[in-house]
Protein backbone atom coordinates (compact mmCIF):
# COMPACT_ATOMS: atom_id res chain seq x y z
CA UNK A 1 0.00 0.00 0.00
CA UNK A 2 1.02 3.69 -0.70
CA UNK A 3 1.34 6.32 2.12
CA UNK A 4 -1.45 8.04 1.11
CA UNK A 5 -3.70 4.94 0.61
CA UNK A 6 -2.48 3.44 4.51
CA UNK A 7 -2.75 7.29 5.95
CA UNK A 8 -6.16 7.41 4.40
CA UNK A 9 -7.26 4.49 6.34
CA UNK A 10 -5.72 5.48 9.46
CA UNK A 11 -7.36 9.09 9.55
CA UNK A 12 -10.94 6.90 8.71
CA UNK A 13 -10.02 4.21 11.48
CA UNK A 14 -9.69 7.92 13.62
CA UNK A 15 -12.60 9.28 12.53
CA UNK A 16 -14.44 6.40 13.84
CA UNK A 17 -12.80 5.92 16.85
CA UNK A 18 -13.71 9.51 17.65
CA UNK A 19 -17.73 9.09 16.93
CA UNK A 20 -18.16 6.17 18.94
CA UNK A 21 -16.39 7.88 21.51
CA UNK A 22 -18.57 10.66 21.13
CA UNK A 23 -21.58 8.13 20.48
CA UNK A 24 -22.10 9.63 17.18
CA UNK A 25 -23.48 7.45 14.09
CA UNK A 26 -20.17 7.16 12.04
CA UNK A 27 -21.90 8.14 8.61
CA UNK A 28 -22.65 11.27 10.00
CA UNK A 29 -18.85 12.47 9.93
CA UNK A 30 -17.99 13.22 6.80
CA UNK A 31 -13.73 13.06 5.33
CA UNK A 32 -12.68 16.29 3.20
CA UNK A 33 -9.12 15.25 2.11
CA UNK A 34 -7.09 18.68 1.96
CA UNK A 35 -4.98 18.24 -0.84
CA UNK A 36 -3.36 22.04 -1.33
CA UNK A 37 -0.03 22.10 -2.37
CA UNK A 38 -0.22 18.42 -3.68
CA UNK A 39 -0.29 17.25 -7.45
CA UNK A 40 -3.10 15.76 -9.02
CA UNK A 41 -1.51 12.71 -9.01
CA UNK A 42 -2.00 12.38 -5.11
CA UNK A 43 -5.32 13.20 -5.40
CA UNK A 44 -5.73 10.59 -7.96
CA UNK A 45 -3.78 7.91 -5.25
CA UNK A 46 -6.21 8.96 -2.60
CA UNK A 47 -8.97 8.39 -5.21
CA UNK A 48 -8.12 4.44 -5.38
CA UNK A 49 -8.90 4.62 -1.67
CA UNK A 50 -12.46 5.80 -2.03
CA UNK A 51 -11.99 9.09 -1.35
CA UNK A 52 -14.17 11.78 -3.83
CA UNK A 53 -14.59 15.18 -2.07
CA UNK A 54 -10.97 17.65 -1.91
CA UNK A 55 -10.92 20.81 -0.39
CA UNK A 56 -8.56 23.63 -1.90
CA UNK A 57 -7.69 26.76 -0.76
CA UNK A 58 -5.94 28.25 -3.60
CA UNK A 59 -7.67 28.81 -6.73
CA UNK A 60 -5.01 28.76 -9.35
CA UNK A 61 -3.46 25.41 -7.97
CA UNK A 62 -7.12 24.31 -7.96
CA UNK A 63 -8.14 25.01 -11.24
CA UNK A 64 -4.97 23.05 -12.53
CA UNK A 65 -5.92 19.96 -10.63
CA UNK A 66 -9.30 20.11 -11.24
CA UNK A 67 -8.71 20.54 -15.30
CA UNK A 68 -6.22 17.51 -15.05
CA UNK A 69 -9.02 15.23 -13.11
CA UNK A 70 -11.34 15.91 -15.33
CA UNK A 71 -12.05 11.89 -15.76
CA UNK A 72 -12.62 11.13 -12.09
CA UNK A 73 -16.68 12.09 -10.71
CA UNK A 74 -14.54 14.37 -7.44
CA UNK A 75 -16.71 16.84 -5.55
CA UNK A 76 -14.54 19.82 -5.21
CA UNK A 77 -14.43 21.99 -1.80
CA UNK A 78 -13.17 25.50 -1.60
CA UNK A 79 -12.03 26.37 1.37
CA UNK A 80 -9.50 29.39 1.37
CA UNK A 81 -9.75 33.39 1.74
CA UNK A 82 -11.82 34.36 -1.18
CA UNK A 83 -11.09 37.88 -3.21
CA UNK A 84 -13.86 39.58 -5.28
CA UNK A 85 -12.35 38.81 -8.65
CA UNK A 86 -12.13 35.19 -7.88
CA UNK A 87 -15.78 34.26 -7.26
CA UNK A 88 -16.70 33.48 -11.07
CA UNK A 89 -13.93 30.81 -11.21
CA UNK A 90 -15.27 28.91 -7.71
CA UNK A 91 -19.30 29.41 -8.85
CA UNK A 92 -18.52 27.52 -12.22
CA UNK A 93 -15.92 24.98 -10.95
CA UNK A 94 -16.78 23.79 -6.87
CA UNK A 95 -19.67 22.30 -5.13
CA UNK A 96 -18.72 23.62 -2.07
CA UNK A 97 -17.65 27.25 -0.29
CA UNK A 98 -16.67 26.97 3.34
CA UNK A 99 -15.37 30.00 3.48
CA UNK A 100 -18.01 32.98 3.07
CA UNK A 101 -17.11 35.40 5.62
CA UNK A 102 -19.54 38.52 3.74
CA UNK A 103 -22.70 39.25 2.39
CA UNK A 104 -20.93 40.47 -0.93
CA UNK A 105 -19.12 37.59 -1.70
CA UNK A 106 -22.29 35.25 -1.45
CA UNK A 107 -23.88 37.63 -3.56
CA UNK A 108 -21.42 37.41 -6.54
CA UNK A 109 -21.40 33.64 -5.77
CA UNK A 110 -25.20 33.38 -6.46
CA UNK A 111 -24.78 35.37 -9.60
CA UNK A 112 -22.21 33.86 -11.04
CA UNK A 113 -23.23 30.29 -10.64
CA UNK A 114 -24.44 28.70 -13.89
CA UNK A 115 -27.53 27.81 -14.07
CA UNK A 116 -27.11 23.97 -15.57
CA UNK A 117 -25.22 22.90 -11.83
CA UNK A 118 -27.09 22.84 -8.69
CA UNK A 119 -27.31 25.09 -6.50
CA UNK A 120 -23.47 25.94 -4.52
CA UNK A 121 -23.47 24.65 -0.84
CA UNK A 122 -22.39 27.17 1.14
CA UNK A 123 -20.58 27.20 4.59
CA UNK A 124 -20.16 30.42 6.88
CA UNK A 125 -17.16 31.00 8.39
CA UNK A 126 -16.70 31.98 11.59
CA UNK A 127 -13.88 33.56 13.72
CA UNK A 128 -14.68 31.91 16.58
CA UNK A 129 -11.20 32.57 18.43
CA UNK A 130 -12.33 35.88 18.27
CA UNK A 131 -8.54 37.00 16.84
CA UNK A 132 -8.17 40.32 14.92
CA UNK A 133 -6.57 38.64 12.16
CA UNK A 134 -8.53 35.96 11.24
CA UNK A 135 -10.87 36.02 8.59
CA UNK A 136 -14.37 34.81 9.57
CA UNK A 137 -17.34 36.46 10.92
CA UNK A 138 -17.79 37.19 14.58
CA UNK A 139 -20.33 35.19 16.19
CA UNK A 140 -22.74 38.08 16.82
CA UNK A 141 -22.85 38.71 13.50
CA UNK A 142 -23.51 35.30 12.44
CA UNK A 143 -27.01 35.04 12.07
CA UNK A 144 -27.62 38.04 10.26
CA UNK A 145 -25.67 37.22 7.49
CA UNK A 146 -27.34 33.63 7.48
CA UNK A 147 -30.67 35.10 6.66
CA UNK A 148 -29.19 37.15 4.13
CA UNK A 149 -27.28 34.53 2.02
CA UNK A 150 -30.11 32.24 2.73
CA UNK A 151 -32.18 34.20 0.68
CA UNK A 152 -29.67 33.97 -2.40
CA UNK A 153 -31.16 31.99 -5.29
CA UNK A 154 -27.99 29.68 -6.34
CA UNK A 155 -26.60 29.49 -2.92
CA UNK A 156 -27.39 26.58 -0.55
CA UNK A 157 -26.45 27.19 3.06
CA UNK A 158 -25.75 24.62 5.09
CA UNK A 159 -23.95 25.61 8.15
CA UNK A 160 -20.87 27.09 9.40
CA UNK A 161 -17.43 26.57 9.31
CA UNK A 162 -14.24 27.40 11.37
CA UNK A 163 -10.38 27.39 12.13
CA UNK A 164 -10.05 27.90 15.80
CA UNK A 165 -6.37 29.23 17.37
CA UNK A 166 -4.72 25.96 18.62
CA UNK A 167 -4.41 24.84 21.44
CA UNK A 168 -2.54 22.54 24.04
CA UNK A 169 -4.67 19.52 24.87
CA UNK A 170 -7.98 18.23 23.92
CA UNK A 171 -9.91 19.67 26.43
CA UNK A 172 -9.08 23.39 25.30
CA UNK A 173 -9.10 22.37 21.66
CA UNK A 174 -12.94 21.51 22.37
CA UNK A 175 -14.08 24.99 23.51
CA UNK A 176 -14.40 26.52 20.18
CA UNK A 177 -16.01 23.64 18.59
CA UNK A 178 -18.72 23.56 21.33
CA UNK A 179 -19.43 27.40 20.54
CA UNK A 180 -19.61 26.18 17.00
CA UNK A 181 -22.56 24.01 18.23
CA UNK A 182 -24.11 26.10 20.02
CA UNK A 183 -24.29 28.88 17.40
CA UNK A 184 -25.15 26.22 14.99
CA UNK A 185 -28.50 24.88 17.19
CA UNK A 186 -29.38 29.20 17.89
CA UNK A 187 -29.36 29.47 14.03
CA UNK A 188 -31.53 26.08 13.81
CA UNK A 189 -34.22 27.29 16.48
CA UNK A 190 -34.34 30.65 14.81
CA UNK A 191 -36.30 28.72 11.78
CA UNK A 192 -32.72 27.71 9.25
CA UNK A 193 -32.24 23.68 9.03
CA UNK A 194 -28.38 23.87 8.95
CA UNK A 195 -26.69 20.67 8.51
CA UNK A 196 -23.10 21.10 8.60
CA UNK A 197 -20.34 21.93 10.96
CA UNK A 198 -16.98 21.94 9.32
CA UNK A 199 -14.06 21.64 11.78
CA UNK A 200 -11.40 19.85 12.54
CA UNK A 201 -8.06 19.62 11.30
CA UNK A 202 -5.50 17.15 11.28
CA UNK A 203 -4.23 18.11 14.66
CA UNK A 204 -7.89 18.63 16.61
CA UNK A 205 -10.34 16.41 14.57
CA UNK A 206 -10.93 13.49 17.37
CA UNK A 207 -12.07 16.99 19.36
CA UNK A 208 -13.94 18.46 16.32
CA UNK A 209 -15.72 15.14 15.82
CA UNK A 210 -16.84 15.50 20.33
CA UNK A 211 -18.54 19.01 19.53
CA UNK A 212 -20.80 17.30 16.72
CA UNK A 213 -18.52 18.35 13.54
CA UNK A 214 -20.25 16.43 10.46
CA UNK A 215 -17.27 17.52 7.83
CA UNK A 216 -13.54 17.19 8.91
CA UNK A 217 -10.96 19.02 6.54
CA UNK A 218 -8.19 16.71 7.23
CA UNK A 219 -4.35 17.56 4.89
CA UNK A 220 -1.20 16.52 6.17
CA UNK A 221 -2.12 13.41 8.03
CA UNK A 222 -3.80 12.25 4.54
CA UNK A 223 -1.02 13.60 1.92
CA UNK A 224 1.89 14.57 4.24
CA UNK A 225 3.83 17.32 5.65
CA UNK A 226 3.09 20.56 3.25
C1 LIG B 1 -4.82 23.49 5.19
C2 LIG B 1 -6.20 23.50 5.71
C3 LIG B 1 -6.76 22.35 6.30
C4 LIG B 1 -6.01 21.06 6.54
O1 LIG B 1 -5.03 21.26 7.51
P1 LIG B 1 -4.14 20.03 8.05
O2 LIG B 1 -3.58 20.56 9.31
O3 LIG B 1 -3.08 19.78 7.01
O4 LIG B 1 -5.01 18.87 8.24
C5 LIG B 1 -8.09 22.42 6.72
N1 LIG B 1 -8.82 23.55 6.56
C6 LIG B 1 -8.31 24.66 6.01
C7 LIG B 1 -9.17 25.85 5.87
C8 LIG B 1 -6.99 24.67 5.59
O5 LIG B 1 -6.50 25.79 5.06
Amino acid sequence: MTAILSNLQATRDAIAQAAISAHRNVAEVHLLAVSKTFPAEAVREAYRGGQAAFGENYLQEALEKIAALRDLPLEWHFIGPIQSNKTRAIAENFAWVHSVDRLKIAERLSAQRPSQLPPLNICLQVNVSGEESKSGVAPAEVAQLAQDVAHLPNLRLRGLMTIPSPAADQEQQRAPFAQMRALLKQLNSQGMSLDTLSMGMTHDFPAAIMEGATIVRVGTAIFGQR
